[in-house]
This record gives structure tokens, sequence and C-alpha cells, in this order.
């Protein structure tokens, strides 16, 4: 099979009005923008399953997949994974002039699977990638993942003061 598809013939499939078809494909939705950093999802594909329906007019088109994209969490650099479900449908009834019934995902029945695919994704990312909602991130100190550590016991003595540093010497002098 190809590397990924990109788009996808409609008309190919010669389906009537209320006829449907299932495609499992092999979609790359490109790179996607987290927190100011670019990811490909892993094995820069996804597995998409597409529910085809042919409407009087047009299409109703669902497409499910799950997509994982890896790197190091925004906190604490660990390895991250984040999974994303997604169920998005379109519908396209291009003889009528309402702008929600025509998709833009579809012209002259081809089908922007991979762009329908990133767009779907990039709706669903959440603002950072975490290897878990709650990690506390660095210690500010010394370095050290705090979500190996008990906080209650990781502790640093707080610097001295350079001013009592002074006035201890005073007291010595004296
Ligand atoms: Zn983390
Ligand atoms: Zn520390």
């Amino acid at each position: 099979m190809a590397a990924g598809y990109h788009s996808v013939d409609l008309a190919r499939f010669a389906l009537r009005p209320g006829e449907g078809r299932r495609l499992d494909l092999d979609v790359d939705p490109g790179k996607l923008d987290l927190g100011g950093q670019q990811y490909a999802v892993r094995g820069n594909a996804v597995d998409a399953r597409l529910d085809l329906s042919r409407t009087a007019a047009g299409y109703a088109i669902r497409m499910r997949f799950i997509a994982h994209i890896d790197g190091p969490c925004m906190r604490c650099l660990a390895d991250a994974e984040l999974p994303i479900e997604i169920d998005a449908r379109e519908v396209d009834q291009p003889s009528t002039a309402d702008e929600e019934l025509t998709s833009p995902y579809i012209t002259d029945d081809e089908l922007q699977l991979a762009e329908w695919a990133h767009d779907a994704l990039a709706l669903a990312l959440p603002i950072q990638l975490l290897c878990r909602p709650d990690c506390r991130g660095l210690c500010p100190v010394c370095g050290a993942s705090l979500n190996d550590v008990d906080p209650a016991e990781h502790r640093h003595e707080a610097e001295p003061d350079p001013r009592w540093e002074k006035l201890r010497e005073l007291k010595l002098d004296q």
C-alpha cells in the first residue's frame, strides 16, 4: 500500500443516494503545532476509518482515528505520549448555497483527506505536551524531576543571605 492517502476520489465508488461504503486508510496528517513546537504523529500516519454515505445531493462522511504524538514533556523533559481520538463529520451538498452544507474538504468528488485529518487534529490538541496532566516539573534548584521524589522530603537549604554573612563576621571579630 502507498505511504498514505492524501485524497480520495469519491466518484470512484459510484455510490447511489442511500448507499454507503466503509474505508480503512493510512493518512499522514502532516506536522502539528503544539506549544510552539512541531510534531509529527507516530509513524507519520494514522489508520483512519471513513464511513461514506451518498445523500440525495452530495455526501456525508465520518472520519475516525486515534493519533499518537510523542516528544519530551514540556515541564520535566521525560518522554511523553499523547493519544488523541478523532471523530469528525463532514457534509457536502454542493447544490445548496448553504455554507454549513458545503465541505471545504470536498471539491468535485475529491475528498482532501490529509488536510481534513490535519485540521481535525489541530482542533483537538491540548496546549501542552505533558507526561501526565499533573506533572510537577523540575526542581528549580537542582533540576531533579519532582515526579520522582516526595515533594515533602525534597528540600534545599535556603541560600544564606550575604548580609547575614557580614553580620556573622562582625560578631566573630568581637
Ligand atoms: Zn512531565
Ligand atoms: Zn532539588
